[in-house]
């Protein structure tokens, strides 16, 4: 049986995908094996690598002086990647910290230069997105770093920023393909696959090709933009098998509409959950209403005692995983994509029995 799972990642996939996967599990388009056993350099793997790249090109209206690169390492990897690629200018760069992921970020930058935070929402436990302009950033920047959601708050921009033209890094692993992007207003955009795009072991990179032609000679091989332009992001032996369900993920996305479609979806999902939280008067999600993630949604009840049985007897009614992060306590409903809005509708019906039950 199938549970509703609320995990922030590794996180659902769409029903219809696994069963594809499964059905190509023995023997793939008549290859007489799985993607698992093939050759990274075989004719069919070819086709996989390139499907997908024009899938991701297509759905997210890649403009054609961007590189897709599909890479290992996660998201973390791309905290050392964008310094040793990008920011070897004036080696400078400031970082916007709305939370745990851009704080990493901001760390590893500093190992490898000038890492300035430009602004913070550490004062408010990361419950809102600063206001940021032009003169938030150092003019001589090599980039600007946000990170677009953030998966442990349950925080989104609204808008990408404004930077005058520094180019412009976004971490959109817990929101890729969530919703609409403008991606020719940012000069790199990663994610690791295991929220919204597919299986853990692989993150796509988006990168504007002049960008990739600046690395630091010392920058290991493997993290090298240009290297993996070059190689198709074939030079050593990928992640094929995730390669492969990326591809049928991107493939279902485009036969239910796309993104346009999808965010749609996702608006009226997580209106319905903050709408429940917001009028039950007895559950609170502290984030401030124009910054809420459609993707993560955190929830405390009115006490930690409750919160605990709360995830028990979620989980056992078949919502599971949705215990909140260690910063932040109580619950977190991830909704990313795969998460069907009947799931978010099982969850509001449990929140109101456990309500009704446990009253003050
Ligand atoms: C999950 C997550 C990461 C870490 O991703 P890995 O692929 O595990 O390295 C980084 N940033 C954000 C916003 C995330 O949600």
């Amino acid at each position: 049986m199938r549970v509703y799972n609320f995990s922030a990642g590794p996180s659902m996939l769409p029903l219809k995908v696994l069963e594809r996967v499964q059905k190509g599990l023995i023997d793939h388009d008549g290859t007489g094996m799985s993607v698992m056993e093939m050759s990274h350099r075989s004719k069919p793997y070819e086709k996989i690598n390139d499907r997908t790249e024009a899938l991701l090109r297509e759905l997210m209206n890649v403009p054609d002086n961007y590189d897709i690169l599909f890479v290992q390492g996660g998201a973390t990897n791309q905290f050392s990647a964008v310094p040793l690629n990008i920011g070897t200018v004036n080696r400078k760069a400031d970082y916007v910290v709305t939370g745990n992921f851009a704080k990493i970020a901001h760390k590893e930058g500093s190992v490898h230069l000038d890492a300035a935070v430009a602004a913070s929402s550490e004062d408010k436990n990361f419950t809102y997105i600063p206001d940021l302009s032009p003169s938030s950033f150092r003019p001589d920047a090599d980039y600007v770093h946000i990170c677009y959601n953030n998966t442990i708050f349950g925080t989104r921009y609204q808008a990408a920023p404004d930077t005058a033209g520094i180019p412009l890094v976004a971490d959109m692993s817990s929101m890729i393909l969530s919703q609409s992007v403008d991606v020719s207003k940012f000069a790199v955009i990663y994610a690791g696959a295991q929220k919204n795009i597919g299986p853990a072991g692989v993150t796509v990179v988006i990168v504007r090709h002049d960008l990739t032609e600046r690395a630091d000679p010392k920058c290991p091989v493997m993290l090298r933009y240009d290297n993996q332009v070059k190689s198709k992001s074939l030079f050593n032996t990928p992640p094929c098998f995730a390669t492969y369900v990326i591809m049928e993920v991107l493939n279902y996305l485009k036969e239910t509409g796309g993104i346009t479609e999808m965010q749609k979806i996702n608006e009226r999902k997580s209106a319905k959950l903050y709408d429940y939280i917001d009028s039950s008067n007895y559950y609170v999600n502290s984030v401030q209403k124009q910054f809420r993630s459609l993707m993560n949604v955190p929830f405390v009840s009115p006490s930690k005692e409750l919160d605990a049985l709360f995830v028990a007897q979620a989980a056992e009614a078949g919502l599971v995983s949705l215990k909140g992060h260690r910063l932040v306590g109580g619950m977190r409903a991830s909704i990313y994509n795969a998460m069907p809005e009947e799931g978010v509708d099982a969850l509001i019906s449990f929140m109101d029995k456990f309500k009704k039950e446990h009253k003050l």
